[in-house]
């Protein structure tokens, strides 16, 4: 059997089965102690994170009052290293062709019943340019793995040609891409293409569990899957992000293993994942939800989200429209950086309205609000909605945006950064409509105090950029 070593870069090694399983049993048998947990607490106070040793105590921990301690600790992490700022984004399916048998994925290879439609460099152009009036700077890239309709040339052509995309006020400034684990070389070829965030899932650390989930396909290879943020970070790109799939397996399990994956990272590379997203499994077409037992339910589930604030407190969290309204609120509070907003998970779904795209989609929306709707609810709610993209133009990315934040510093750049975005947006894209409800008045309301908490120079830097900012040429600080 392997050993357990965070430096290795073998899944089997950093994702060590027999560590989990230790590190989870000191958890059952010591959660209740009072004692270990206050100390523990006093531990993660200090806002420096907590191993994953003793994340997963207080998670099994049953004491409401914990509980509540917790969620708290969690809020002011959120507060202390990203202040109210909360960033948007869209993911933009560009193919749902699949050769994967994901049991739990739509997009299967023997799934009869959804449509299969890849988008040409014309139909991507017309979805870019709708994204681009509702606003929106930052995109996802989300594909199927299939060599022969989706190989990299494809999903490279894609990124070229959405950066390529110069549409009134703007352009997409960061595209982040979520496709099956490749090569090194392939790897090269993203980091080249400038992508902002490489995005992959495991799915589920557990490997019994991931190779029954996964039968067939390329993507049944769980060393294969589970290395590849290595081999990411070692053709050069700096900013990755992981999640695993809640509901698909022991959450407990799934929890520690995600800690040890971003420890992995950070200590072999010196800089830990820049996002950690938190998608749970939703209805979706040919999947049966009773044939998964591992549902995570939502008290749980936000107790997962305030711990991994609290145990990686300088790394990004995204929640993607899978969760409600009600859910996201609660879990902006407690940890979430990065939301989508108006969000379709059909290809081509954004600028085609057609019975046969909607059959595409990957799954049900809880959250089917527009942009407009979501930029008004983040700002009632007291949060300054950002498009920032800064910190890949001013190449703050991996070690150097983690130093960054670990000096809890990112304030002074994102604040700014962040009313420059929302002033272009407001200007451009925001709703009038509804007087002082609407989106532009309570969005200029909103940019005033937040200009006042400035200190006056960067005050007057950030005013004076604001006019150009209106116009698509957002100067970032
Ligand atoms: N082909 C890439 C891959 O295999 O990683 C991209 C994957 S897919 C477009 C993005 C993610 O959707 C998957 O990694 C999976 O976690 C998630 N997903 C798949 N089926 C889902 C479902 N029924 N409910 C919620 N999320 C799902």
């Amino acid at each position: 059997m392997a050993k357990y070593d965070l430096m290795s870069d073998k899944a089997e090694c950093f994702i060590n089965p027999q560590n989990i399983e230790d590190v989870l049993s000191h958890a059952r048998k010591r959660s209740q102690d009072r004692a270990l947990v206050s100390e523990i607490l006093e531990k993660a106070k200090k806002m420096e994170g907590i191993t994953a040793s003793d994340a997963a105590l207080l998670l099994l921990n049953r004491n409401p009052e914990i509980t509540a301690e917790i969620f708290a600790l969690a809020e002011q992490i959120t507060d202390a290293y990203y202040g109210n700022r909360k960033v948007l984004f869209a993911p933009l399916y560009l193919s749902n062709y699949c050769v994967n048998h994901c049991t739990y994925c739509p997009y299967h290879a023997i799934n009869r019943n959804i449509p299969r439609k890849k988008m040409t460099q014309e139909e991507i152009k017309a979805e870019v340019i709708a994204l681009q009036d509702m606003g929106h700077k930052r995109l996802a890239l989300e594909a199927g793995e299939d060599p022969f309709h989706n190989p990299l040339e494809y999903i490279l052509e894609s990124i070229d040609t959405i950066y390529g995309i110069h549409h009134q006020a703007g352009s997409i400034r960061r595209v982040n891409v979520n496709i099956a684990a490749t090569t090194v070389e392939n790897y090269k070829k993203l980091h080249d293409a400038k992508i902002g965030t490489y995005v992959l899932f495991q799915e589920t650390y557990n490997k019994k569990e991931y190779e029954r989930l996964h039968p067939k396909g390329p993507k049944s290879d769980y060393a294969y899957h589970t290395e590849a943020m290595d081999r990411a970070m070692k053709a050069g790109i700096e900013d990755v992000g992981i999640g695993v799939l809640f509901g698909l397996h022991n959450y407990a399990y799934e929890f520690v293993a995600i800690l040890k994956h971003a420890k992995h990272l950070e200590w072999k590379y010196g800089a830990g994942p820049h996002t950690i997203s938190v998608p749970r499994l939703q209805p979706a077409s040919d999947i049966n939800l009773a044939d998964f037992k591992n549902g995570l339910p939502d008290d749980i589930f936000l107790k997962i989200v305030a711990l991994l604030r609290i145990a990686v407190p300088y790394t990004g969290m995204i929640m993607s429209t899978r969760e409600s309204e009600h859910i996201r609120r609660q879990a902006l509070k407690i940890g979430i950086s990065q939301i989508s907003g108006g969000s379709k998970t059909t290809v081509g779904g954004y600028a085609a309205h057609d019975n046969t795209t909607s059959k595409t989609a990957q799954f049900e929306l809880s959250d089917e609000r527009t942009l407009d709707e979501v930029v008004n609810w983040l700002m009632t709610l007291g949060y300054v909605p950002s498009f920032c993209t800064a910190c890949y133009g001013k190449g703050r990315q991996g070690v150097d945006f983690m130093s960054i934040c670990k000096q809890k510093q990112i304030h002074n750049f994102c604040t700014p950064n962040a009313l420059l975005t929302l002033a272009e947006y407001l200007s451009n894209y925001a709703s009038d409509a509804d007087g002082i409800h609407s989106t532009k008045y309570i969005g200029a309301q909103l940019i005033e105090a937040e200009l006042q908490q400035l200190p006056e120079t960067m005050r007057k830097v950030v005013r004076a950029r604001m006019e150009e900012a209106i116009k698509g040429n957002v100067k970032f600080v």
